[in-house]
């Protein structure tokens, strides 16, 4: 409405000039005639104004900048304001849409996955840090590269050339944090016109926790089967051979040997499932380390003779203080499982008591460490690890000499047995030896395990 009444009163100004200076001057003119001629001057100038308005208007909207637009009067002072509620509308939405899409991309980039996204050339459009440190990419250099460039596994090349992505395939990845080379599970899913999002997985530890699932069934059978081999042969020698009574003897005590040691085996096995299947032992339960002490040195006493007697050795008197010597801290208190921590602390004594020959020395101990927890330690003068075994001792099966261990009773699972325990009670193992010189196997336990009465 004020438009109009703007072009009205210009015009009605412009003939009231004009008739007024027509008066003013004499000029005999017809009145009608000067009166339009005016209204159109009017008309002329409301015209210059408003191209004035609108350079004004174009100026403002060539530099884009809402917080500058000009205060303009009538039409174009509404076109302004429009302009500018549209402009600002926008700019919220386009704001709005940024935190979504930066709120997208931090979320793909927090995903343990590698995520790439390619177009449809197989260029890379985008990825995120993880799958940039998967495949060795550059996030930013790399951006427009051909994926088949990069990743140079032919198995992903065969993959990617079939265009059949209904499957993952695994390939190998950059090295992963362990320094060495990783493996990935990548798959390819089609999307949008043509374009492609490659997903990526370390796969590195779970393919080798499938190999070592592997590898112990492998291990749990050969050491089952062996001496069921053994058994059958003697079963079979027993039930076609006419042997005398000594003969028989003998061969049931063989017989027997070999039952002992797949019950050693099958014990050994369920401790350590046991150990992995349940819970850490509470802190409650206080057992008195002479207690502990004792029991482990009366069975390590049992084995030494045991062992000894095997070989012919009875004459090593088996209470002399050089050979066995228990040095233990009398008001020493552990809290844990008693049969676990008793578990841990004869299968040490044992190793010893098997991989020390007669004459040798050994000498455990129990006793508070300064930081108030317990350190448990057993040193002999035995036949000693070279330093390549010390890192895989506690592997299941893991044996530096098979047949020494396999002749001494022993099942290859003891240490993994004692690490388990050790680890459950917050304690840390520690191995040290010198081949030939002797070994020195020492545990400790943190303080919140340890208490003086
Ligand atoms: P095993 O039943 O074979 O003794 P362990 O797990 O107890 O199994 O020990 C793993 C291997 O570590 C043994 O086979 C042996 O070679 C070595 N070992 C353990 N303790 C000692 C020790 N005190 N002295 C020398 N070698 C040892």
């Amino acid at each position: 409405m004020w438009r109009f009444v703007e072009i009205f009163l210009l015009q009605l100004a412009g003939a009231t000039l004009l008739v007024f200076l027509a008066i003013q001057l004499n000029i005999k003119w017809d009145f009608l005639s000067i009166a339009l001629l005016g209204a159109f001057s009017g008309l002329l100038i409301w015209l210059c104004i408003n191209l004035n308005r609108s350079v004004h208007f174009l100026n403002w909207i060539r530099t884009g900048d809402i917080s500058r637009a000009p205060k303009l009067n009538g039409v174009w002072g509404e076109v302004t304001d429009r302009t500018r509620r549209l402009l600002r509308e926008q700019v919220k939405s386009l704001n709005a849409s940024n935190k979504r899409l930066d709120d997208f991309l931090a979320a793909i980039q927090a995903s343990p996955n590698g995520v790439v996204l390619l177009d449809v050339n197989g260029q890379i459009e985008w990825c995120n840090l993880t799958a940039a440190s998967h495949f060795g990419l550059n996030p930013t250099a790399d951006i427009s590269q051909h994926i088949g460039n990069l990743v140079r596994d032919p198995v992903f090349a065969s993959y990617f050339a079939t265009g059949n992505f209904l499957h993952e395939v695994t390939i190998s990845g950059k090295s992963s944090a362990a320094g060495r080379a990783s493996r990935l599970a990548v798959q390819i899913h089609p999307y949008g016109q043509g374009k492609k999002l490659l997903l990526s997985n370390d796969v590195t530890g779970r393919e080798a926790l499938e190999f070592m699932r592997r590898d112990f069934v492998a291990n749990v059978s050969h050491e089952i089967r062996t001496p069921l081999t053994v058994l059958s042969g003697f079963v079979e020698s027993l039930q076609t051979l006419d042997l005398d009574e000594a003969e028989r003897s003998k061969y049931l005590e063989l017989m027997g040997q070999q039952t002992l040691r797949m019950q050693s085996l099958v014990s050994d096995l369920l401790t350590l499932s046991k150990l992995e299947g349940s819970p850490s032992p509470l802190s409650d339960t206080w057992i008195g380390a002479e207690a502990l002490a004792y029991s482990c040195e009366l069975e390590a006493k049992a084995l030494k003779s045991d062992l000894e007697a095997k070989h012919g050795q009875n004459e090593i008197a088996l209470n002399s203080k050089e050979q066995l010597t228990f040095e233990i801290q009398s008001n020493l208190e552990l809290a844990g499982s008693q049969s676990e921590l008793l578990s841990a602390m004869c299968n040490l004594v044992n190793n010893a008591v098997r991989y020390t020959p007669a004459g040798g020395e050994i000498r455990v101990s129990l006793k508070a460490t300064d930081g108030g927890g317990a350190i448990f330690s057993v040193n002999d003068t035995g036949s000693g690890i070279a330093a390549e075994h010390l890192p895989r001792l506690t592997e299941r099966f893991y044996r530096v000499d098979a047949s020494r261990s396999r002749e001494s009773g022993g099942t290859g699972l003891g240490l993994a047995i004692v690490k388990h325990v050790v680890q459950r009670h917050g304690g840390e193992l520690q191995v040290s030896s010198i081949l030939g010189k002797g070994s020195n196997f020492c545990f400790i336990l943190p303080s919140s395990r340890v208490r003086i009465k």
